[in-house]
């Protein structure tokens, strides 16, 4: 197999600073970039064109960069989640939050309402959960084994990431439930099942926190760490890319309903 190659080419820095200008066209450039992400890394050779500052080297020289992020971001301290990279984006591009688990913990919303604030340049507010994250693993375990969070509890500042998590498990336990039947609960891959839905729940409900606390359109996504892929379950498999946080409870609960029909339970 041919070695994977990614070739960096700096744009014309008298060119000026290319930036959305408006929420759709943030998105756009953060889905195409995370697809073209999920492209590479195993073979073949890709180039791809930067901003002179995506290495944090300023147009003029002896000048700062000034902050001019397209997107605000909050998503899991998950090292195997960076948030440009899987964005295909660079310095200043964007501007990020991470916390366990992507709680909307105070210091969080305090963050991104500033950046709502002072930051024009930000055209999108947008939440990322992942595949596999153990924050959620963990809510999942405290709700089917109450025993492990009551031990968390030794750990108040890990017991209470876990304990923002619980609610968006019992939603996904309920739409598991109302789908499959209680028996649902004996399946071998129950447990799976539920981590897989409890982690869109969580990234859904956060981005609906997020909006009535900023009064601002939120997307969400999930991250694969599988296919490198962000997205969110549809009624006809997984639908790429970010999208609007649901509007009503009506909403996460049908979003819920979609991504507990695609189990096999
Ligand atoms: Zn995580």
């Amino acid at each position: 197999m041919t070695p994977h190659r990614t070739v960096f080419t700096i744009a014309d820095p008298t060119a000026p600073r290319q930036r959305p200008s408006d929420a759709s066209a943030a998105i756009e450039i953060m889905n195409s970039g995370n697809a073209a992400y999920a492209g590479r890394g195993t073979e073949g050779t890709y180039e791809v064109t930067v901003d002179p500052e995506a290495f944090g080297v300023p147009r003029t020289p002896g000048t700062t960069i000034r902050q001019e992020p397209l997107a605000a971001t909050l998503s899991c301290s998950d090292a195997r989640v960076p948030m440009e990279q899987l964005f295909g984006r660079f310095t200043n591009d964007l501007f990020v939050t991470r916390v366990a688990g992507n709680v909307p913990s105070p210091d969080v919303i305090g963050s991104l309402q500033f950046a709502e604030s002072y930051l024009p340049s930000v055209k999108a507010i947008v939440v990322v959960g992942h595949s596999s994250c153990g924050a959620v693993t963990a809510a999942v375990d405290s709700v089917l084994k109450p025993t492990t969070h009551v031990a968390s509890l030794d750990n108040p500042e890990l017991g209470n990431i876990v304990a923002t998590i619980i609610p968006s498990v019992r939603m996904s336990v309920s739409a598991i439930t109302e789908v499959h039947g209680s028996h649902a609960s004996e399946s071998a891959s129950y447990r799976t099942s539920l981590i897989d839905v409890g982690i869109l729940a969580n990234a859904a409900v956060t981005a609906m926190a997020l909006a009535e606390q900023i009064d601002r359109e939120v997307f969400f996504g999930v991250y694969d760490l599988s296919t490198r892929l962000v997205g969110i379950p549809g009624p006809d498999g997984t639908r790429g890319g970010l999208h609007s946080a649901p509007g009503t409870e009506a909403d996460l609960r049908a979003l819920l309903s979609t991504a507990a029909r695609a189990l096999s339970l």
